[in-house]
Parts: structure tokens; sequence; C-alpha cells
């Protein structure tokens, strides 16, 4: 094992998030040796506590599959409740047009990502911890890279750099032209439960989506016991905050009585924390000689809970095009290309149905799913993360078309919503110091 300060990596990597460690991992398996850093020391902190089916199968690949098992909640569907429909709707993952595997699991995040750490050392990643990267240097030999730990300054060589730094988006920021998405910008509160009585479920493990007047709200049980409650609204009514955090919270849920009445009894167990103006993706994806991964690269919404699937499915198809690249360094540009067109593709599939999930007319359809031609299933296949099931695109894009048909019956609703939406300001959240600057 090279040694930071004197050797050549083959891959040094910024984040020990489900994207570094995932693609850590996988390039270690090829024999790559890789440099980790990660200025947090595990067990973190982090949202993003429920998974999708489609991360099973890469749980598998990396190797910790009954691991994660063991500290998850099995995780079976999705619950769906809205203000203007009695019955709730179920999307059962076993509905899924492939329907295997039926189930994913919820995590409290500290734990699932201290395991791919942990995994990423057993496979040969070397991993620093408490360990923040202040600075690179990308040039023709290679990438530079500079480390502050415990006060010391270090620095490593590598031939290419993975930027997973998360929201913090090290290289995004600075080279990549990272935006904030101008068709989609909300905000999240959110915070631990304790004591939500279990009949708040049909089925016990599903995530709970509420729609409410302005915007969402999530329930996802822990195997602590505690149930991670949030709260993802538009920016007109987050402006409306004048109170402290904790305080707000609690009212917004108030506003959603089918939400409420299940939690009025319960106690937040943790402080409200908040995470604004998180919609943005960086122009390019990558450089010569560097890629941006998981939310350093891009992220666009909680709701479908696709952003830990999207940062593990993106860092196995990067490690395989990485360690193509660093074979045949000429190929480089037409490798990196070709993965972009995969993740984009992925990242739009799941766009669609976020930028209209508060609509009126989505709501309906969701609420009211067609059984025909499997259109239903279809869905629940996007809800898994199976965006390349045989037969997806086409029913994808029947379902399309009776969505638009839908929006013209449903004409002033939908356009009191496209209002709104057009009102829409970017709203900072002071308790997310990070996400205010970009
Ligand atoms: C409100 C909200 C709710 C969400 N809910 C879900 C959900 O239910 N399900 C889901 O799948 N996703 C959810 N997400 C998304 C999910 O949190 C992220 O998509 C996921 O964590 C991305 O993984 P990552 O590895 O790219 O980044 P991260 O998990 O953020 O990891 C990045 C790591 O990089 C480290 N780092 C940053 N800068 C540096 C530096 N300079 N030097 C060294 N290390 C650095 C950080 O400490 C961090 O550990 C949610 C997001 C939000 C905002």
């Amino acid at each position: 094992m090279p040694s930071e300060q004197s050797d050549l990596f083959d891959v040094a990597i910024i984040g020990g998030g489900p994207a570094g460690t995932t693609v850590g991992t996988f390039l270690a398996q090829r024999g790559r040796r890789v440099a980790l850093f990660e200025k947090a020391r595990h067990p973190r902190f982090h949202i993003g506590e429920s998974l999708l089916p489609r991360n099973l199968p890469i749980l598998k690949r990396l190797g910790i599959a009954e691991e994660v098992a063991s500290i998850g909640v099995h995780k079976p569907g999705a619950e769906l409740i809205s203000p203007d429909h009695d019955a709730r709707q179920t999307f059962g993952f076993g509905e899924a047009l492939r329907p295997d595997p039926d189930h994913a699991y919820q995590v409290e995040r500290s734990k699932f990502d201290e395991i791919l750490l942990c995994n990423a050392r057993v496979h040969g990643v070397s991993v620093r911890e408490d360990c923040v990267v202040t600075g690179t240097d990308i040039g023709p030999e290679g990438c530079h890279l500079t480390y502050e730990e415990n006060g010391r300054l270090g620095e490593c060589r590598a031939r290419f750099l993975i930027d997973a730094s998360g929201r913090d988006g090290f290289l995004g920021r600075k080279m990549a032209g990272r935006r904030r998405s101008r068709n989609h910008n909300s905000a999240a509160m959110f915070a631990h439960f304790e004591d939500v009585p279990a009949d708040a479920w049909t089925e016990p493990g599903n995530i709970l989506i509420f729609w409410f007047e302005h915007g969402w709200i999530w329930f996802i049980p822990l195997k602590s016991g505690l149930t991670s409650v949030g709260a993802v609204c538009m920016p007109d009514y987050l402006k409306t905050r004048r109170g402290p955090l904790d305080v707000f919270f609690l009212e917004t849920l108030r506003l959603c009585p089918k939400a409420w009445s299940a939690i009025r009894s319960a106690r937040m167990a943790t402080p409200a924390r908040g995470a604004g103006n998180y919609s943005y993706k960086a122009e390019r994806p990558f450089g010569d000689r560097y890629l941006l991964l998981g939310d350093a690269y891009a992220f666009v919404d909680p709701v479908f809970s696709s952003g830990v699937f999207f940062a593990m499915r993106s860092a196995e198809l990067a490690a395989a095009s990485i360690d193509e690249c660093l074979e045949r360094p000429a190929r480089t540009a037409k490798l990196l290309r070709r993965y972009q067109r995969r993740v984009d593709s992925m990242i739009d599939t799941f766009c669609w149905f976020i930028y209209r999930f508060n609509t009126p007319t989505l709501r309906n359809l969701f609420m009211a799913p067609r059984e025909f031609l499997k259109l239903r299933n279809a869905i629940i296949s996007v809800v898994t993360g199976d965006v390349d099931a045989p037969g997806l695109v086409w029913r994808l894009a029947i379902f399309r078309l009776i969505f638009n048909v839908f929006r013209l019956v449903e004409h002033r609703s939908a356009r009191l919503w496209e209002l709104r939406r057009r009102g829409m300001l970017s709203v900072s959240m002071p308790e997310d110091e990070v996400a205010e600057k970009s």
C-alpha cells in the first residue's frame, strides 16, 4: 500500500459517504490502489434513511448485504396519503415490472455509512477520517491533493480524482459549474420522533408520504424504534417562518391533519434540522482526470428516496469506467461521455416525476393508478429504482401522455399550481450553511 505522501495512487476520493465508499470498494476489487479522505469520523449523522430495492444487488456485490439487513427495517413499499382522497394508496415493491428484490431497507445513515466505510477499508482502500481535503491541483500528470488532518497538513498524488463530497461539492462549486435547478426548488426540515403509534402504517416498514398544501411529509421507521419525520416545503411557505426551526417544524406538521393525527402523541427526540436549496446539478460531471459522483454531481429531491441509490449505482458504473480509463487513457473522454449518458438518463427518469410530484394532476393519477397496460407496475418500477426494466420506456411515455391530457382537463388547478411554482424563489435554511452559499 503506498503512503499518501510519497507514492502515486491510482485514484483519490474526496468523501466517505455512499458514493465515495462504493466507488472506492469497486475500484479496489478491480485491483486499483485507492486513497479516500473523509472530513468526519464515522459514525456520523446524515439524512437519507430510506433505501430502494435496487440498492440490494449493489450491497450484495459489495459483500455487505447481510450486515445492512441486520441494521435495517424491512421496507416493503410506500404509502401515499392525500388530503383530497379518503383511502391511502400503497405501492408494494413486489408489484414492479421486475419484482425481485421486493423490498428495501430503512436505515440509520450513521450505521449504514459506517458499514460502507469499514468495507472499503477491508477491501484495501486507504481510508483517512477526520481528514478534510483543502485543495486540489489537476494537471496532465494526474492530481495533487492537499488535506488537513488533526491540524497537520498532508498531500497525496493520484492518477485520477473523484469528488464524492456530497452537497459540499468540493470541485462542483469551484470548477464544474454547479447550478441550482430552475425547475425545482424546495427545502426540508426533519427530526427523529419517539413513540409514533404503529397504527400510522398499513404495513410495517413502509415509507409514508403525506401530501399537504405546502408540499409533502415523510415518516420513515427506524430500527432504534425512532421514526424519521421530515417536511419538504415550497419556498413561499418557508419564507413565512418567523420563530425557531423546532417550533416552525411542529407548526408545519400540524398543517397536515392526517400526519398530525398520527404524530400528535409522539415526542420530538432530536432537534429539528434543515436543508435548503438542495436541487442542483453540475454542468460538467467530469473533466480530464476527474469525475463528480453522487450528490457532488447532482441532487434533485428526496421524494423517491433515490439519492443513495443514485450515488451507489453511479459509483458502480464509474468504477468500471475509470478502471478502463486508467488502462487506456486515450479513450478517457469517450468512456466518460458514455458513463455520463447513463447517469443522466437515470436522473432524468426520476426528474420527470419529481418536478410534477406536487401537482394536483400527478397526485390524482397516483391516488387512482391505472391498472391497464401495467402502467401502475411501471410507476412502481421507477419507485424501486429499476429504471432499466424491460417495457418501462414505452409505458412511461403513455403515462406522460395521460398526464398531459389530464392536465388539460384539470386546467384550472394545474394553472394555479404552475403560477405558484413559477413564483418560487430560492430558500436558505440557516441550519444548512453549505446549501445557503451555493
Ligand atoms: C432532506 C433530505 C432527505 C433525503 N432523504 C433521502 C432518502 O430517504 N433516501 C435516499 O436515498 N436519499 C435521501 N436523500 C439524499 C441523500 O442524503 C444523498 O443523496 C446521499 O447521501 C448522497 O451520497 P453521497 O455519498 O453522494 O454524499 P454524502 O452522503 O453527503 O457523503 C459525502 C461525504 O463527503 C464528506 N466531505 C465533504 N467535503 C469533504 C472534504 N472537503 N474533505 C473530505 N470529506 C469531505 C462529507 O463529510 C460526507 O461524509 C435526502 C436528502 C435530503 C436533503
